[in-house]
């Protein structure tokens, strides 16, 4: 394994980068074979004074070492006090009774411990923050990016939110755990890892169209640096420890630089819009949805596929037509007409749209696309690529190969609403603003998308 794969290292490397000035909340991350060994040191070091070691977990059944996970946490701290959230039986839900039950449980304790994977972690850092606690979080799947940062996702009114919480102090990363991880959790990380590539492409557009000031391409050059390394290993996983360690690394160091620049546009763009909005259309219906990082690995070979088309079809000379204020707000508004008749949802994303609109300059695009066909050869994300190494990892390519599955209907609103529905600026705004985003341009992404074994 290279120096860049090596887990220990993503905090060190992401503090060069940031500088030895640079205030990272997350004090210690603690990864490699047998590190639920140092659980036990760690609680003790983070501990205040005067309240129990509480354990907060969830009831789903994970196992590491032969037995049974919680109680291997549990038995290796003093007196620990658990907590289960959500109902057994179900899958938890971070919606707002089981985080306020969470937090009500957790007041008082001396250190909040958070045994569980994604949904569970960010409960956990919500409650940590609300509580003032200090807080380790054992990480059960490489299956999200989100455990080593300062934000949660939280459902409210059926809409999955990023709120900020609080930086876990510690993150321990133990190898055999994550190896043992329901396979399904461990392709959707896989899927999370590579929309580095579609996100951080979409991000250097938006720094060469004025749009985003604050794009910054070492970051983006570290965390496709460590995807990187993960690639030729995806027929390893879900299986392989070494495999799933560099995976769980690739995440840990997306969560931690999503963190540190304050922002989600390193690794969210066009990919984690569609995936927002079958999230939202699920909802809206009360459905389940599948898992994030497997929404998003699909999606993330659709944005890939627009580059593609744009590269096809965007020429320097073509005609730059940034919309029309109320032309617009009446797209935004007809495309979330159906999952919210009252307009509320619509009218919020007009907000963040709008403002994208108003930060277009036809002069910046017009000059932009003399540079666009060298440009994009170099900053766009390899489709062929991307569908191989999800396939070869068993993740899903296809919406239809959702679990539950996204129909064609629905997968073809998500896309074709990607530019609607916030203030980031991701391909498919090029596409609008030089009239390559019509119904039979979204064909011709589908086509391209078929051709690979991906798409609805
Ligand atoms: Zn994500």
């Amino acid at each position: 394994m290279t120096a860049v794969a090596e887990p220990s290292n993503a905090l060190a490397q992401v503090r060069a980068l940031f500088g030895p000035s640079a205030d990272i909340g997350l004090r210690r991350l603690v990864t490699g074979p047998k590190a639920l060994d140092r659980l036990g040191e760690l609680v003790r070091e983070t501990r205040r004074a005067g309240g129990p070691i509480v354990v907060l977990t969830d009831a789903t059944l994970k196992r590491a070492y032969g037995t049974d996970l919680t109680t291997a946490v549990l038995s290796r701290l003093d007196q620990p006090k658990p907590v289960v959230a959500g109902t057994p039986g179900h899958a938890t839900v971070a919606d707002p009774a089981t985080v306020a039950d969470a937090v009500a449980r957790t007041a008082g304790a001396g250190v909040l411990v958070t045994l569980g994977s994604g949904t569970i972690s960010d409960i956990g850092k919500v409650a940590a923050a609300r509580n003032g606690l200090p807080h380790v979080v054992v990480q059960t799947a490489a299956s999200v990016n989100g455990y080593a940062n300062d934000h949660s996702v939280l459902l409210l009114n059926g809409v999955k939110t990023t709120v900020p919480s609080a930086w876990p102090d510690v993150l321990l990363i133990d190898e055999e755990t994550l190896a043992g991880a329901p396979p399904e959790l461990t392709r959707a990380g896989f899927g999370d890892l590579i929309s580095v590539y579609t996100g951080s492409a979409d991000w250097a557009l938006a720094g060469e169209l004025g749009v985003d000031h604050g794009y910054r391409p070492d970051l983006a050059r570290l965390l496709s640096g460590a995807a990187t390394a993960v690639l030729p290993q995806a027929g390893a996983l879900p299986g392989s420890a070494a495999a799933v360690a560099a995976l769980a690394h690739g995440l840990t160091l997306g969560g931690l630089v999503m963190g540190m620049a304050g922002q989600t546009a390193p690794s969210s763009g066009t990919e984690h819009a569609i995936s927002h909005l079958l999230d939202m259309a699920a909802g809206a219906t009360g459905r389940p949805h599948a898992l994030h990082g497997a929404q998003v690995g699909v999606a993330a070979l659709v944005a890939a596929a627009i580059w593609d088309h744009l590269r096809a079809r965007l020429t320097p000379s073509a005609r730059v037509d940034v919309p029309e204020e109320a032309a617009a707000r009446a797209r935004v508004l007809a495309a979330f007409a159906g999952l919210d008749p009252g307009g509320a949802m619509g009218e919020r994303c007009w907000q963040g749209y709008a403002a994208k609109l108003r930060s277009l300059d036809a002069g910046t695009l017009t000059e932009f696309l003399t540079r666009w066909p060298a440009w994009a050869d170099a900053a766009a994300p390899r489709l062929e690529a991307l569908a191989g190494a999800l396939r070869q990892a068993g993740a899903p390519t296809r919406f239809s190969d959702l679990d539950p599955a996204a129909n064609a209907e629905r997968a073809r609103w998500a896309i074709a609403t990607a530019p609607l529905l916030r203030a980031r600026l991701g391909i498919a705004d090029l596409a609008v603003v030089t009239g390559l985003w019509t119904e039979a341009d979204i064909d011709a992404v589908l086509d391209r998308l078929a051709r690979v074994g991906a798409g609805l």
